[in-house]
């Protein structure tokens, strides 16, 4: 015990060291399981250095904790169908947020008295027309930044995990009053936050507190379903900037490293997703596409539908056509995780091989709901890494591809990206699945995807749709297939 509290910070900087070790295994599908690994030691080290270290633990309270916390993780890991997965994250994401304002809370409350005396004075020296002590800015600024990064965090990632599950609560706003209204909203925050950061005033504080919560919603509320990726992203890399708040104020190493690892790991993401969909990350937080997506989904509601005419097929004629192609390229999108097909596109997949048929899966940076969700269900299906292709690596293929399977894939295949300058979308790289020589369409209906639009890829001459729950209607191709022979 001794020993721990004497090498406190040699060992958070073994920590720190495992924890980079972890993002850089993590990096790589090959490299994921030991990269794990080393962040379970990491946070081992730091979990059992913080408790010894800390003065005057109430032992009880910290193990209590502990435990329940361990049971709830638990229990919900065990039974949180791969399908919730994205919500789930949002959902962690805001307990960070949380964590951040309620020691914020702790801290201030602990140190109200010391507040107060300084607020007086603050008023007392500003009177006299000398600087409040630097100290007490400092930590003022800490938990006026990690107290206000943390409550946007928290309300941004409830509303982002109602979006996903598509809870009814969580609906998109849009009008011309939004924007004005986050900007108010936004300079009373700040303002309330440098009243008190300069005179430690506790109304203001509160009041701060309280619009910072309200602005994480009407700022995430409007934006449009196309851009959801990078704001999911975008909250991991606050919730890391939170985590990061909480260090400085609790005076603790380990927590501002790995809150600063998370924070900008999670900007860098957001980076990617921002470059994979062609959009300007100001654009995305502050209008641009968001009005576009609203409308474009409320126009359909309305129900201008015009008819218009598609080819359908069956399982049996689709697997005849697969097992007679010489290349075949596999798109999965949010549809294969919905049905958890991937199992059953593994098992297809491996039989078209066996029957002389190039075979190969086509990502693109957005499919599913999460950052890396279609590569995650490959990997747990044991498909061979070599055979998935990010979208620039196969896009120039698609040309000469006999078929392409699109399973449950509907925004990241939608021409309208690149035709169509009014789509919402228009802009975003898209998988070229229209250039194949055929084209194949697994999903449930004519129902749009994510952001709520029309796909002209359906309704294209080459196309055919095969309706059905897609792991139904892969496990009947590959029986098609299988009884057909080559
Ligand atoms: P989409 O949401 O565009 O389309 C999915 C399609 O799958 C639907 O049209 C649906 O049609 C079909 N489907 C659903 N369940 C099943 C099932 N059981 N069997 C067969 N088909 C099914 O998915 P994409 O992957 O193409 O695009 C992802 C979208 O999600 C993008 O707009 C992206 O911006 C957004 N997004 C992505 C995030 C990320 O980080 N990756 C995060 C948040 C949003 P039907 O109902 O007719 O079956």
């Amino acid at each position: 015990m001794e020993f721990i509290q004497q090498h406190a910070n040699w060992l958070y900087l073994v920590g720190a060291i495992l924890f980079i070790l972890t993002l850089r295994g993590l990096s790589g599908p090959k490299t994921a399981i030991q990269g794990n690994r080393y962040g379970m030691i990491a946070m081992g080290i730091a979990v059992v250095t913080t408790f010894f270290i800390a003065e005057q633990p109430v032992v009880w309270m910290i193990v209590g904790a502990m435990v329940l916390g361990a049971i709830v993780g638990i229990a919900r890991a065990r039974t949180v169908p791969m399908t919730q997965m994205p919500e789930t994250v949002a959902l962690m994401h805001s307990l960070v947020g949380l964590a951040a304002v309620l020691i914020a809370i702790a801290a201030i409350l602990h140190n109200n008295q010391l507040i107060s005396l300084y607020a007086q004075d603050a008023a007392a020296m500003s009177a006299a027309g000398v600087a409040p002590s630097h100290m007490n800015q400092v930590h003022l600024f800490e938990l006026f930044v990690g107290c206000f990064v943390g409550a946007i965090t928290f309300t941004a990632s409830v509303f982002a995990y109602g979006k996903l599950a598509a809870k009814k609560w969580a609906k998109t706003i849009a009008g011309a009053w939004v924007k004005p209204v986050q900007a108010l909203i936004f300079i009373a925050m700040l303002a309330c936050g440098v009243y008190f950061f300069t005179t430690g005033n506790m109304s203001a504080f509160w009041a701060m507190t309280a619009l910072a919560l309200v602005f994480g919603w009407v700022w995430i509320a409007p934006v449009g379903g196309g851009d959801m990726p990078v704001v999911v992203s975008l909250l991991n890399s606050f919730s890391g900037w939170a985590a990061a708040g909480i260090g400085f104020t609790l005076e603790n190493n380990m927590l501002i490293v790995a809150g600063s690892l998370v924070g900008s790991s999670g900007a860098i993401l957001s980076y990617i997703m921002c470059k994979a969909m062609n959009r300007n990350i100001i654009n995305v937080l502050f209008g641009g596409a968001m009005g576009g997506a609203a409308t474009a989904a409320n126009n359909a509601d309305a129900g201008e539908k015009v008819q218009r005419n598609y080819r359908s097929g069956s399982a049996d004629d689709a697997g005849f056509l697969m097992s007679n192609a010489d290349s075949v390229v596999i798109v999965p999108g949010y549809g294969m995780a919905q049905g958890r097909a991937q199992n059953a596109v593994k098992e297809l997949s491996e039989l078209l091989k066996e029957q002389g048929v190039t075979v190969r899966f086509a990502i693109h940076p957005v499919a599913g709901r999460m950052p890396g969700h279609m590569n995650v269900l490959l990997a747990e299906a044991d498909v061979p890494y070599d055979d998935i292709l990010e979208m620039d690596e196969i896009n120039s293929d698609f040309p000469a591809t006999d078929v392409v399977l699109v399973i449950g894939a509907n925004d990241v295949v939608n021409p309208a990206a690149k035709d169509d300058t009014s789509s919402p979308i228009y802009g975003m790289p898209i998988l070229e699945a229209h250039k194949a020589r055929t084209i194949m369409v697994i999903k449930r209906s004519m129902a749009t995807g994510y952001a709520g639009l029309d796909n002209d890829l359906f309704y294209n001459e080459k196309t055919m749709m095969v309706f059905g729950d897609a792991k139904k209607v892969v496990e009947d191709m590959t029986k098609a297939i299988n009884g057909t022979g080559h």
